[in-house]
């Protein structure tokens, strides 16, 4: 036991001196599902708890084929050409569904990846997604720690995902194509409603003319949703990763978005709920293991299923019971 404190002070250590070994071995130790690493990780979490939150949380969505990797390379580049340590982090929610991973394991923003001032870690591969968000909001904090003042969180638009990244992010942005037309009519309200910046990506060469069209549609589009932000006005931009025209625009919006939030106190407000769902989510996830691990839970839930498929039980009456017996082994354990 005092081996694993004293591992987590050298840890600890190396962390806050930005070692990136050290980062990647808390890391590891974090995405660790091993019962016996879960402690230590938190300590080492603990440990750190006032060396993190001191950087600007970016949350990057869109669909495959919108260029959100070659955005990142090109804005995580520009960030460390002005001295910012980037940290690059996914959330992949095809990997936790179980087949390939839509991010993919290729090598991408090679780049960026080879950059000093840089860090990039896919998205941990295994376990459900609750697990996965937890994984990635526990490195986002030994990223911090590590000084990391940027923190870039990147997913797939498909739905789950996006509101996993904006509860764990200050500022959200989508990027989409040109020729949205009927897909912009189709695109779902929600999603843009937890928008602060809409990136129309690829404005460059024919397809210039297009994307200027696309934003201004998209901020029609805008003007009538619910910010996501109080006192921020969402808007769409262009940008082209290859000419990198937008690149330092959509840095100075997020300096402009983070000046005014900060002393509206909106900033300091989210990051304080974030907190509070997240303890929320931890506890239902518990709350649910805790219920559907249980031996007389699973021993009586088979029989539950099929007197309520044949009607012989009302849904009600059966989880009534299913309680009942979960309650009453809880009791007998203590
Ligand atoms: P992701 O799936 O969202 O990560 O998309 P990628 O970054 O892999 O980009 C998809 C394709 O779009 C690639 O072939 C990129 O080269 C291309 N692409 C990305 N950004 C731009 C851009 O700004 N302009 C142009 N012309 N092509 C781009």
């Amino acid at each position: 036991k005092n081996q694993s404190v004293t591992d987590i002070a050298k840890l600890r250590e190396g962390l806050l001196k930005g070692e990136r070994a050290m980062l990647a071995r808390s890391i590891t130790l974090v995405e660790s599902n091993a019962v016996r690493h879960f402690g230590q990780a938190q300590s080492l979490l603990q440990s750190i708890m006032n060396e993190t939150g001191k950087s600007v949380r970016i949350g990057v969505s869109g669909v495959p084929g919108a260029g959100k990797s070659t955005f990142i390379e090109a804005f995580g580049t520009f960030l460390c050409s002005l001295g910012h340590k980037v940290a690059v982090l996914a959330i992949d929610p095809s990997s936790s569904i179980g087949g390939g991973s839509i991010l993919g394991d290729k090598t991408r923003m090679e780049e960026l990846a080879k950059n000093p001032l840089a860090f990039i870690r896919p998205s941990p591969s295994e376990g459900t997604l609750g697990g996965v968000h937890r994984k990635t909001r526990e490195t986002m904090l030994l990223c911090e720690a590590a000084g990391f003042d940027v923190v870039i969180i990147e997913t797939v638009g498909v739905g789950q995902s996006e509101a996993i990244v904006r509860g764990m992010v200050d500022f959200f942005m989508l990027l989409v194509l040109t020729g949205a037309g009927d897909e912009l009519q189709g695109m779902k309200k929600g999603i843009l409603e937890l928008t602060d910046v809409i990136v129309v990506n690829k404005a460059d060469g024919d397809n210039k003319r297009l994307a200027m069209k696309t934003k201004q549609e998209y901020n029609q589009i805008l003007h009538f949703l619910q910010p996501a932000t109080k006192g921020w006005s969402s808007r769409a931009i262009t940008c082209s990763s290859i000419t990198k025209e937008g690149i330092d625009m959509t840095w100075n919006i997020i300096q402009e978005f983070r000046k005014i939030t900060n002393e509206t106190g909106v900033f300091q407000l989210r990051r304080r709920l974030q907190q509070k769902e997240w303890m929320h989510t931890l506890i239902d996830e518990q709350l649910q293991k805790m219920f559907y691990r249980n031996e007389n839970v699973q021993l009586l839930l088979p029989e539950l299923e099929n007197r309520v498929m044949s009607g012989k039980e009302t849904v009600s009456n059966a989880v009534t019971q299913v309680f009942n017996v979960f309650f009453e082994s809880i009791r007998t354990d203590n």
